[in-house]
């Protein structure tokens, strides 16, 4: 069975270049894409402040599909809700053991590793 990291949820990654050899996506598992030594921002700041640096571009090549923004959203509900504290602890369990239950049957049905 596949064990969800709730935690990941990186479906891009941008590394200085030649750091990392391959990535796997934080949302589905997927060996990422890459793009080496590209020069641009790579993170919010830079790109407000219109910063470019060269750095290695790493993501998922499942990123624009539906289900994938899915997958997504729900691991991201999961994180604030806990983050909160807001659900009693077996409201939380429940929201999980459904968000669970969806994040599988998505993964199973687009046949991801
Ligand atoms: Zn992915």
């Amino acid at each position: 069975m596949v064990k969800i990291d709730w935690g990941g949820t990186f479906e891009r990654r941008f590394t200085d270049p030649g750091k990392v050899k391959f990535a796997h996506c934080g949302i589905c598992g997927s060996k990422m894409k890459v793009d080496r030594n590209v020069l641009g921002s790579s993170d919010v700041a830079m790109l407000l402040y219109g910063r470019k640096r060269r750095h290695d571009y790493f993501y998922c090549p499942n990123i624009l599909e539906k289900w994938h923004k899915r997958i997504y959203a729900l691991k991201v509900a999961v994180y604030y809700q806990e983050l909160a504290g807001r659900p009693s602890r077996s409201d939380m369990k429940k929201f999980k053991e459904e968000v669970t239950k969806e994040i599988l049957k998505l993964l199973k049905k687009h046949a991801v590793k």
